[in-house]
């Protein structure tokens, strides 16, 4: 057992009493970044971090981040290191500052080792898209771990870090944290600083993490939490105490289902251990119900996701030109106009030059009204419905997807014309801002697949209190890919 095998609670326990230095689980972490297999990095700072790890002499038991390693994903600025969002578009590019979450990382004394991989400006869900080719599942290198924060999933799965950072605009954090057996979470919308996360959408963009505990999960969010005069969106709301939830008695018990998205699943080992778990929270006190939530408005689920979160990448990406950051266009560029186009041109993949067509289309004057401001209608509704659902029930409880993680060759970025409920169901919580939380569920063949749970907004302790009560009945905690265990 390496001390870097550890939950971040476990790691600062170890740390406190001296059993391990900060140097060493740095050293131990660039080892493994060496002769790791599934392609998950961008630019690091090993000797930086290296660096700060020797300047940890003593770790307080009140300093529960202080010398741990850990990684972000390159759509979050970090002051020096190069940040791509793993685009051409950004090759080069050195930002000038922190974001917010890493500037309150490393005033809780973390060290970032440096930048993960995702799919190309966090648009995508595969982990496939990325200028830097497929990144792999550490449970088995022929299959994805999803996206888009393919990079800072597979690193805390595989042992490299005990927590990362990643962003979820439609699932990003928590899809791919059911490919990999670990925790993912998004807070409410709003609830963290987006200062020097790349927009996507901003609508939808949430600061997100993966985690191997609902602890660490807990501990991280009381970090990150809390108003930023940086990002006027960040509410100010007072940060609670998540981790003092964890082992309260919860008074909110009441979980609801959709049937129809069950039935879009085939996995019937998913859907036994998925019915499973609900009668084990039922022996705890959970009240269980199937909610009806209309089927036209899963319909709409992904539609009005792509083209909300399309038009509004197509209006933050525009500054992507080659003129103010990364790429510089070729030198027969005779007019402004030509360089700009000569940068995007290359600069961006077929991918999301797709989205910002399908993006700019919907936003077009003759199109606004009939595309972009349907699709923000049927938007409310989605959330009506939802909050309608919250008056009865306090958790939407689902499986995170229909499988275990895909072959890459069996992974497709074309247009879905016929697109799964099940595929995009965790948007919901995107498009209400609500907080949702993947959680490891078992496995099959080897291969890990989660659960999912979505409360109402700001209620991100009892979400977590939801997911420990879930964490004691799986005992997946601390799940690797090296150290299999079983789940429900
Ligand atoms: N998979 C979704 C997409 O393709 C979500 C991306 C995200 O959350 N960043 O856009």
């Amino acid at each position: 057992m390496s001390y870097l095998d550890l939950t971040i609670q476990q790691m600062h326990q170890a740390l406190v009493e001296g059993l391990v230095t900060s140097e060493q689980l740095v050293k131990e972490a660039i080892l493994r970044i060496k002769n790791d297999k599934t392609n998950s990095f961008e630019a690091l700072a090993l000797d930086q971090a290296l660096e700060e790890a020797k300047k940890v002499t003593s770790v307080g038991e009140e300093e529960i981040l202080k010398g741990i390693p850990f990684l972000a994903k390159d759509n979050y600025s970090t002051k020096g290191i190069e940040t791509t969002a793993s685009s051409d578009v950004l090759s080069g590019y050195v930002p000038i500052f922190d974001a917010e979450v890493i500037t309150r990382l490393k005033n809780a004394g973390a060290i970032l080792l440096g930048k993960t991989t995702l799919d190309e400006l966090a648009m995508g869900g595969t982990g496939t898209t990325g200028h830097k080719g497929v990144t792999t599942n550490p449970y088995d290198n022929s299959r994805i771990i999803g996206g888009s924060s393919c990079g800072s999933c597979a690193s805390v799965a595989s042992g490299i870090v005990p927590f990362s950072l990643g962003s979820d605009t439609g699932d990003s954090v928590r899809k791919p944290a059911s490919y990999g057996g670990i925790y993912g979470f998004k807070p409410t919308w709003g609830r963290i600083s987006r200062f020097g996360l790349f927009p996507f959408a901003c609508s939808l963009d949430t600061v997100a993490y993966f985690a191997r505990s609902v602890y660490d999960i807990a501990v991280l969010t009381e970090i990150l939490a809390g108003h930023d005069d940086k990002d006027m969106s960040s509410s100010y709301k007072e940060v609670e105490n998540y981790s003092s939830y964890l082992r309260r008695e919860n008074d909110k018990k009441k979980i609801g289902y959709f049937k129809p998205i069950l039935d879009a699943i085939d996995d019937e080992k998913i859907k036994n251990s998925y019915f499973k778990l609900l009668d084990e929270l039922k022996n705890k006190g959970y009240e269980v119900n199937q909610y009806d939530f209309p089927e036209e408005l899963l319909d709409a689920l992904y539609p009005v996701y792509m083209i909300i979160s399309c038009s509004e990448a197509t209006s933050n990406d525009a500054n992507l030109d080659g003129v103010k950051f990364g790429l510089k266009p070729s030198e027969e560029a005779k007019t402004w106009s030509e360089y700009m186009s000569d940068a995007r041109t290359r600069g961006f993949s077929s991918l999301i030059k797709r989205r910002f067509i399908i993006g700019s289309f919907s936003l077009l004057a003759e199109n606004q009204e009939e595309l972009f401001r349907r699709a923000q209608k049927a938007r409310n509704l989605i959330v009506e419905e939802m909050n309608k659902f919250f008056l009865e029930n306090d958790y939407l409880i689902l499986p995170c997807a229909k499988s275990v993680p895909p072959k890459v060759e069996d992974v497709t970025n074309k247009w879905s014309k016929k697109p799964d409920f099940i595929d995009n169901h965790l948007g919901i919580a995107n498009l209400g801002g609500f907080p949702s939380l993947t959680c490891p569920l078992g496995y099959e063949n080897g291969l890990p697949y989660g659960v999912n749970i979505t409360g109402r907004q700001y209620q991100e302790g009892y979400v977590l209190k939801c997911g420990q009560d879930i964490e004691d009945v799986t005992k997946l905690v601390n799940s690797l890919c090296f150290n299999h265990k079983e789940g429900i």
